[in-house]
């Protein structure tokens, strides 16, 4: 089987909730995904989607998704789209870096691998475990009695976990999760997400002054030297994500000791192949991890329940539904949820079918 065209589709995805706020004074209102057909001399065609947080999260932005596809896609031509580490050493001599680039067109191999084996991704990826897996629910950054105020709402929806948008005035954070911490209820989790915002000498107050609270840190600072100094001082679970992009580091977190969950993004490790092998790496060592993306609508929501469902259940601390924060549906088959709890289509490949009316035209065509 053979690739003979590659297409980018732009869709935007505004939030129901009118935006999402983190660390910084970040805050997006319209996310900007790349919606990718891969299509094969078969007749069959596989979808992926990458959708980066902003511009300022990691680093990636939207539209460079769409150029690195441009650069990236006459490379693709012709290649096997079922011999997914052969595919991604191929992207991977052609175009340095640029993760997020080869994220889309690795998910939609995936799904193209499904398509002709009749077997949905996570049989692929390892195995169904359970029937379906427990969501988080991000709260995103306002003051501390409006996010307090919100976790009723979401708990009525089912989700049991919490994870607070801090990471900005560390005095305001230290009453963000007092005041969330407030209103948790037994067996609710609560998970503080810093998104690299705090220098040390915030954290170290932020992390001191909630020491009596069940509470998980994410992410407190910007470099991994900076957080390992915070995990020292602090005995809180904790969890890194944005220094977490390769399994050099992860390994390298696992010797030192840096972190007890570590937050698994699709994109930021390249794709459902690269993001597989740090999956198993973590089962393999013991390390819990939250499965997710940067962000994303409906098929990066299929992609994530996939990952998240072939993973051991005791491993998976959490994961997410990003289609339900927007209000856009471009695919039919994707995975929604229910009570809190989300699980992979039983279909071929992802199990989504695009909604073309929705996607437009294709802005980028490479054959
Ligand atoms: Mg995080």
């Amino acid at each position: 089987m053979k690739i003979t065209r590659i297409l980018a589709y732009r869709v935007d995805l505004p939030l129901l909730e009118g935006s999402y706020k983190w660390s910084g004074g970040k805050s997006v209102s319209v996310f900007d995904s790349t919606v990718v057909a891969v299509e094969t001399d078969a007749g069959i065609t596989g979808y992926g989607e990458v959708c980066p947080l902003g511009p300022f999260y990691l680093p990636a932005y939207a539209a460079g998704a769409r150029a690195g596809i441009v650069e990236l896609g006459p490379h693709l031509l012709g290649e096997d789209p079922t011999q997914l580490s052969k595919l991604n050493r191929r992207m991977d001599a052609a175009l340095q870096g640029h993760p997020y680039v080869k994220s889309a067109i690795d998910m939609a191999c995936w799904d193209i691998l499904g398509k002709v084996t009749g077997q949905p991704v996570c049989v692929l990826l390892g195995g169904r475990y359970g029937d379906d897996f427990g969501l988080y629910r991000a709260i995103s950054q306002e003051a501390p009695e409006v996010m307090a105020s919100k976790v009723s709402g979401y708990r009525a929806a089912g989700y049991r976990r919490f994870q607070l948008k801090v990471g900005g005035d560390p005095d305001t954070d230290i009453e963000r999760i007092k005041a969330v911490s407030a209103q948790l209820q037994p067996g609710d989790r609560l998970i503080a997400d810093a998104n690299t915002g705090w220098l040390m000498h915030e954290a170290l107050r932020v992390v001191k002054a909630v020491r009596d609270i069940d509470v998980y840190i994410e992410q407190p600072c910007r470099t991994y030297e900076e957080c390992l100094t915070i995990r020292q001082h602090c005995d809180h679970p904790f969890v890194l994500d944005e220094n977490i992009d390769s399994l050099d580091v992860l390994l390298r977190g696992h010797a030192d000791r840096a972190m007890d969950v570590v937050n698994i993004k699709i994109s930021k490790f390249g794709g459902l192949t690269k993001a597989r092998q740090a999956r198993d790496l973590c089962v393999s060592l013991g390390v819990a991890m939250t499965i997710e993306d940067s962000w994303g609508g409906d098929i990066v929501t299929a992609a994530i329940s996939h990952l998240a469902h072939s993973t051991p259940s005791e491993l998976l601390f959490t994961t997410t539904d990003f289609n339900s924060y927007v209000t856009v549906s471009f695919a039919d088959g994707a995975p929604r949820r229910c009570h809190g709890r989300m699980s992979a289509s039983t279909q071929p490949g992802l199990g989504v079918t695009p909604k073309f009316d929705v996607l437009g035209k294709a802005l980028v065509e490479v054959r």
